[in-house]
Formats: C-alpha cells, sequence, structure tokens
C-alpha cells in the first residue's frame, strides 16, 4: 500500500482537514478510485480500541476491523464555516433574534475549523446568549398589531392528496438535485466558470421547481415542511455561491484553482446583503439579516 499523504503535506494525516480533504480528493481524481484507505493497524489493539471505540464499533457491524484492516474513506461535508452574523452573546442584528451554534458566524472558526470545536460554539455562545434574551423579552413591550396585517399562512389542504403527493415527490427530487449540484461544482476544489455553471443550474432548478408549484395551484401563503426546508435550501446554496464567487483568494477550506494561495489584504469575512442581485424574491424575503455563509468540507 503507498502513503500518498506526506506527498502533499510534511504532517501527512494530521495535515488540517481541508488540506487532507483536497489531497484524498486529489488522489481519487487521478486514480479514478471510490476511496482511499485509512490503515492504524500498526497500534497496539488495546489501544485503537480505547481511543476509537465508536468508530471500531461502527466498522465491525459492517464487517470491518480497524486492528487489522484499514478503513476506506472519503471526505464528506461535516460543518459549515459561516452562518447568521453573531456578536459575542450571540446577539444578531435583527433586534431581540439570537443564535448559537452552527447556524452562527462568531468568527472563533474562520476559514477553517478545528477538531471537535462544537463545544465552544454550541454550548459556551448558547449559555451566553439566554440571559440577555430573557432580559429583552422582559425590556421590551412587542408590538404585535402589525403581524395583523399580514396575510395568514395555510396549509395546502385544498389541492387534495394527488396533487400533494406529486408536489412531494418533486420536491424531494429537486432537494436531491440541488445537493449533487452543490457537491460537484461548489464542493472542495472550486473554479469560478464551475461556481458560474452551478448559479445557473440552481436558478434553472429553483425556477422549474416553483413553476411546477404555482401550475399545481400552489400558492404564496401556503406552507409545508418538505417546501419550507427546500426554498431555505436554495437560499442557502446561493449564499454558499456568492460568498465563494466573491473571494479572490485561496483560504483554509474555501479553495479555488482561479486564485489559488493566501493573500493577507484579504482576510475579511464575506458579508452578503439581502438586496444582493443573485437572491430570488422568494429567499430574499427569508434573509432579514447580514449573513455569511461559506461552505465546509
Ligand atoms: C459527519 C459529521 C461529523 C462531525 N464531527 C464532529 C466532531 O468530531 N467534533 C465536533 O465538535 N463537531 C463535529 N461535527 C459538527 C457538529 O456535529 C455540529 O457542528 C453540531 O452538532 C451543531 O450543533 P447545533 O446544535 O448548532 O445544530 P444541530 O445539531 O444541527 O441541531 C439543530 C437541530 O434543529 C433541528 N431543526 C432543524 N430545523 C428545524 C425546524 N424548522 N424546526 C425545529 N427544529 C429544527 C434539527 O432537527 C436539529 O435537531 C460533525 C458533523 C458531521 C455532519
Amino acid at each position: 500500500m503507498e502513503r500518498f499523504m506526506p506527498l502533499y503535506d510534511e504532517r501527512a494525516e494530521l495535515a488540517p482537514r481541508d488540506v487532507v480533504a483536497r489531497s484524498i480528493d486529489d488522489q481519487l481524481k487521478k486514480r479514478n478510485e471510490k476511496y482511499v484507505l485509512l490503515d492504524i493497524s500498526h497500534k497496539p489493539r488495546e489501544k485503537i480500541l480505547s481511543h476509537f471505540p465508536n468508530i471500531a464499533n461502527e466498522c465491525l457491524q459492517h464487517g470491518l476491523d480497524i486492528t487489522r484492516q484499514p478503513i476506506p474513506v472519503i471526505p464528506a461535508a461535516h460543518y459549515m464555516c459561516g452562518g447568521v452574523r453573531a456578536g459575542l452573546q450571540g446577539e444578531t442584528n435583527v433586534h431581540g433574534l439570537y443564535v448559537a451554534g452552527e447556524v452562527a458566524c462568531t468568527g472563533l472558526h474562520g476559514a477553517n475549523r478545528l477538531a471537535s470545536n462544537s463545544l465552544l460554539e454550541a454550548l459556551v455562545f448558547a449559555r451566553r446568549a439566554v440571559q440577555p434574551s430573557i432580559d429583552h423579552m422582559k425590556s421590551s413591550s412587542l408590538d404585535l398589531s402589525a403581524s395583523n396585517l399580514w396575510t395568514q399562512p395555510v396549509v395546502p389542504k385544498s389541492l387534495g392528496s394527488d396533487v400533494m403527493h406529486k408536489i412531494l415527490r418533486i420536491t424531494k427530487e429537486v432537494r436531491k438535485e440541488l445537493q449533487s449540484v452543490m457537491w460537484k461544482y461548489v464542493g472542495i476544489v472550486r473554479s469560478t466558470t464551475r461556481l458560474q455553471e452551478a448559479e445557473q443550474k440552481i436558478g434553472e432548478l429553483e425556477a422549474k421547481w416553483e413553476t411546477y408549484l404555482f401550475e399545481h395551484g400552489w400558492q404564496q401563503t401556503m406552507v409545508a415542511l418538505e417546501a419550507c426546508e427546500l426554498r431555505n435550501l436554495f437560499c442557502c446554496a446561493k449564499l454558499v455561491l456568492s460568498s465563494a464567487l466573491a473571494r479572490h483568494e485561496s483560504r483554509g477550506l474555501h479553495y479555488t484553482i482561479d486564485f489559488p494561495h493566501l493573500e493577507e489584504s484579504k482576510r475579511l469575512p464575506t458579508v452578503i446583503f439581502p438586496d444582493s442581485h443573485s437572491m430570488s424574491t422568494w429567499s430574499s424575503r427569508q434573509l432579514h439579516q447580514h449573513s455569511t455563509c461559506q461552505s465546509a468540507v
């Protein structure tokens, strides 16, 4: 078995995640393989089992003993760098809205992320946000009269079960297609041309989906979990694309072959505003705040 990681980085498998992911991606493309092998069998069995009990057990359930055999691996998305812009108490620029966890962009991680930082982000920041949000609720007198003027959301019962079945099926298919475009074109190694292609494909896909829904009797006021989630996924995908196109350097996991180097003058978060040209009417209504939205490996 040939060790390839030292060819890319002297820290080999212990290089940062973005470096390891790009190296694996490069090897998979060069060798036209579906996975690479991660071998830890040179370590004592007891040590492997005490350090990695969960992964050892999981692999064993699939017939793989990692104390003796190498593990097939591929890169996968495990984290979203970026999110809703937040301050040190989880506050956003929408008065009374607090965010914590992976949805927040606090600046803790920058353009890369160290392993196991979820604790810091999800627990520490959630705790920090609690008291200010309670104080906000106590101190502000909420004026809900404006919401009486809004059109009320409705469950799409009037469409009938046959139409709803068709709408849910197409929504599921479009969701899969969107995920596939994002993985293929906006994944580990990017280029401006491929990002633009993705932008076009996603725009067309969204238009196709919306047209289908409205041609089948869907109304602006209708809400269904699957439709809301897909609309939000389109919104996030376009934010990731806009951020990637705006960054003319490579930093951490934001890697593009057109600007492969780090540029200190560009050490700034990408902030996307709701009136950005790439947001559709549906999506821009979702975005009541500035967001940085970048992607993950
Ligand atoms: C494969 C993989 C490996 C990872 N490994 C690590 C690791 O080793 N170490 C580490 O620190 N982090 C790791 N992470 C990242 C970590 O799991 C996440 O960053 C963390 O769980 C985020 O926590 P959260 O509470 O912010 O969000 P989530 O855990 O995503 O929780 C959000 C919750 O909101 C719910 N929800 C969503 N929409 C709605 C809605 N409309 N209404 C009501 N509820 C809703 C969801 O069902 C979910 O329960 C990994 C992630 C992945 C995918």
